[in-house]
């Protein structure tokens, strides 16, 4: 076995499928928000997942309290 993509444990809760496409990405301060597509059947999930590396402060973006779902 070899482990060619990280596995963070998602699995699609309708299909059982391990594989997603990430649709969206947004760096929070600490985190990092991706919106994922399951590859099989659709269905869309949000994940947070730590952010890593350099941890550059986003001071500039106003809080526009976006909404999705
Ligand atoms: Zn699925």
């Amino acid at each position: 076995m070899k482990p060619e993509e990280k596995q963070i444990g998602l699995v699609c809760r309708y299909c059982g499928c391990r594989q997603f496409y990430v649709v969206y990405t947004r760096q929070r301060p600490g985190k990092v928000m991706r919106r994922r597509q399951c590859r099989n059947c659709g269905a869309r999930f949000t994940t947070w997942e730590k952010d890593v590396g350099g941890a550059k402060p986003a001071g500039g973006e106003a809080a526009a309290g976006d909404v999705y779902g």
